[in-house]
């Protein structure tokens, strides 16, 4: 069993960003509406995420560090409708399986919380334990047992980026989720919790002042056939010059994902009014219904596949080009 989650972690854990993105996002379905992440040597070291979310009930403590054993999905309809970013039941295993795990989690009705360690795969006795709602994990030592993938890790900075970037994506899709970073024993970023994106702060601090300068607002609703399409957010201006793609967001739903069509839709409704940027920067949100958009083509779900790919694409093509073309009108 052992090796079998050490196979899977092949899947679901690369990298140290791999695990603070599987262990927030649990702490996400969990109703968190805070999260510390600390982190020490890029992660490599130490992961350790706080939440205070809902917890795990005390006898299911053991099960949520066993191979599926808590899968959400009950069938193929439950698979399309997915809610949850999580519904495998295989993270948490596959993450202790290559790492020295500990998980203490208490619900609201329990009177003291429960721990459970897990060194490489190895499951520990439970333990009460001090800690107040919501659950903690920590993850130290990662691939500590593996010594093949442990030599793949990069130089501190570049993992610590590489969570960095995760975590900007998340600041972006959830603003309402304060969420506080310290790596090596410091603060190194708080973002506080915001009603909405529309506030600006969080815009402010992820894409920069001149971003949110020379940006505009998207705003287009159901299109009245039914299907729910909705795209909102921020492009900038034609004239807004990027060098790199690295400030592209695009979410489906409120997963941050990668999607060759929608951002060839984009660069598509930019090539039509005179652009100077190589790259063009954008924020947007794209929700529709969940059972006309596939999130299981990738275990670590960077990527989506759409029902009706064409009408996508048509749809933020057509939306962009308008906003675009009213900056050129005015
Ligand atoms: P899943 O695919 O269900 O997210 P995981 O292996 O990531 O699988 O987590 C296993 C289970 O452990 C979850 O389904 C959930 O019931 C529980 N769990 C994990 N992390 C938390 C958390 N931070 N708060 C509450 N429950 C959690
Ligand atoms: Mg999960």
């Amino acid at each position: 069993d052992v090796l079998i989650n050490q196979i899977a972690a092949g899947e679901v854990v690369d990298r140290p960003a791999s695990v603070v993105k599987e262990l927030v996002e649990n702490a996400l379905d969990a109703g968190a509406g805070r999260v510390d992440i600390d982190l020490e040597e890029g992660g490599t070291r130490l992961i350790r995420i706080r939440d205070d979310g809902l917890g795990i009930e005390p006898d299911e403590v053991p099960l949520a560090v066993r191979r599926h054993a808590t899968s959400k999905i009950a069938s193929l309809d439950d698979l399309e409708g997915v809610a949850t970013l999580g519904f495998r039941g295989e993270a948490l295993p596959s993450i202790a399986s290559v790492s020295r795990f500990a998980l203490v989690s208490r619900t609201r009705e329990a009177a003291h919380a429960t721990a459970i360690e897990v060194d490489g795969g190895l499951v520990g006795e439970l333990a009460p334990r001090a800690h107040p709602h919501g659950t903690t994990v920590e993850v130290r030592d990662l691939f500590y047992n593996v010594p093949a993938r442990r030599k793949f890790l990069k130089a501190e900075r570049t993992e610590l980026s590489h969570i960095e970037d995760w975590l900007r994506q998340l600041a972006l899709a959830r603003p309402d989720v304060e969420l506080r970073v310290s790596h090596n024993g410091k603060p190194s970023r708080r973002w506080k919790g915001e009603r909405d994106l529309l506030s600006g702060e969080r815009l402010h601090e992820a894409l920069g002042p001149d971003f949110v300068r020379h940006s505009l607002r998207v705003e287009q609703g159901d299109v009245g056939d039914g299907r729910g399409l909705r795209l909102h957010g921020w492009i900038a201006e034609p004239s807004y010059n990027r060098a790199s793609t690295d400030q592209q967001f695009l979410f489906v739903n409120g997963r941050a994902v990668r999607d060759r069509s929608v951002a060839h839709a984009v660069r598509q409704a930019y090539a039509d009014v005179l652009f100077h940027g190589r790259h063009p920067a954008y924020v947007l949100f794209l929700s529709l219904d969940p059972r006309r958009v596939d999130v299981n083509v990738h275990p670590a779900k960077h990527e989506v596949r759409f029902r009706d790919g064409r009408l996508i694409y048509d749809f933020v093509y057509r939306t962009l080009q308008g906003v675009l073309a009213e900056t050129r009108a005015g």
